[in-house]
């Protein structure tokens, strides 16, 4: 019994040491397309609204449950300025 699967079942790419991971898909962020937010790091094109796919720029996401969304789809789902849950759920302010 030596050959052992070489793919795993869930598992649909490599993360190298040390890479960052991204929050939206999972898969290795390299610094050329990297964006960090919302206490987590995203690909580029991933770093948009959970909700809307709005794109975000940085600064302006609202984080929460380790996801990040456009003010408005996080003022629908979370209430109005970041109304907390204890769950370390943060909107940052840019106004
Ligand atoms: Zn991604
Ligand atoms: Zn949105």
């Amino acid at each position: 019994m030596s050959n052992r699967p070489t793919t795993a079942p869930h598992e649909t790419s490599f993360i190298p040491p040390g890479a960052d991971r991204c929050g939206r898909c999972g898969k290795a962020v390299y610094a050329a397309e990297k964006r960090v937010g919302g206490g987590g790091i995203w690909h580029k094109t991933c770093f948009n609204c959970a909700t809307c796919h709005k794109m975000l720029e940085s600064g302006v996401e609202c984080a929460a449950d380790n996801e990040v969304f456009c003010k408005t789809c996080y003022g629908r789902k979370y209430g109005p300025k970041g109304v907390g849950f204890g769950g370390g759920a943060g909107c940052l302010s840019a106004e």
